[in-house]
């Protein structure tokens, strides 16, 4: 049998499992929401072009309305100043979209301190347990925010000092992009960096730093409690937006079904 059908046969078998890890986009779909001066994105909005009426008896279609960084969604490396001369969301390479991921967890240390940041230890202890990380692969930072995605609230869940998300130390994002060889970080938060990471130096280091270092940015992702911590086969896929910063993304998970 050929590859190809090994894996066909897997899927249709049930022995290899698809799940999807991508947040249903409507206009409810949280957006980063930035203090001012800053300009904001856009809400995802679908407007109607016909549905089975005048502007178009026998057809239902929509023009989309969206940024590209709304709901589970790529950032390139170009989004960030770091990165700006790196690769435009058309340009990422196909085989870090489609490459190995694994699984690092804390969700219960941030269901304890939203504001937990991950740390050098943290990775090196979960390498100690699990193996290396990826080559040309993603790391998946899972902290629980997924099941906070159907409340805008919850998800944001911001005061008066602003949003309040788990996310990543300047030292450990330094070293995700400096000392590992991940295509990808990827995050169940509506953005890489934590709630706080304006008060980190430098400001937002996972932007900064993985991204300066070619890297991609992934976030917004959901159902990572139904991952293993090794062993998948991720499958991300943004519009090839020439010349953008960023798409919306579908992200499929291949994992082996061991019952
Ligand atoms: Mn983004």
């Amino acid at each position: 049998m050929s590859l190809i059908t090994d894996l066909l046969t897997g899927i249709s078998s049930g022995r290899i499992e698809l799940i999807d890890l991508t947040a249903p986009l409507t206009e409810k779909t949280p957006v980063l929401a930035l203090p001012e001066p800053y300009k904001n994105a856009q809400p995802f909005e679908l407007e109607l072009i016909s549905r089975f009426d005048e502007n178009g008896p026998g057809w239902y279609w929509n023009n989309i309305h969206t940024g590209e960084h709304t709901g589970t969604h790529v950032d390139a490396p170009n989004h960030w100043i770091t990165g700006r001369d790196g690769l435009d969301v058309s340009e990422i390479p196909l085989n870090a979209l489609f490459a190995p991921a694994v699984v690092l967890d804390v969700t219960e240390r941030a269901n304890k301190d939203p504001d937990f940041l991950l740390q050098i230890s943290d990775v090196e202890e979960w390498q100690a347990a699990n193996g290396p990380l990826p080559r040309g692969g993603w790391l998946l930072y899972r902290t629980g925010w997924g099941s906070r995605a159907h409340n805008a609230e919850d998800f944001a869940n911001a005061d008066d000092t602003g949003p309040h998300t788990p996310g990543v130390s300047a030292e450990c994002a330094k070293w995700l992009a400096e000392e590992t060889e991940l295509a990808g970080f990827g995050v169940e938060t509506v953005g890489t960096d934590a709630g706080q990471a304006t008060a980190l130096d430098p400001i937002f280091p996972c932007h900064h730093y993985l991204l300066g270092a070619g890297k991609i940015g992934l976030t917004q992702l959901q159902n990572l409690d139904r991952l293993p911590a090794t062993g998948i086969a991720l499958a991300v896929l943004p519009l090839p937006i020439v010349g953008g910063s960023g798409s919306p993304a579908r992200v499929v998970a291949l994992v082996e079904n061991k019952e």
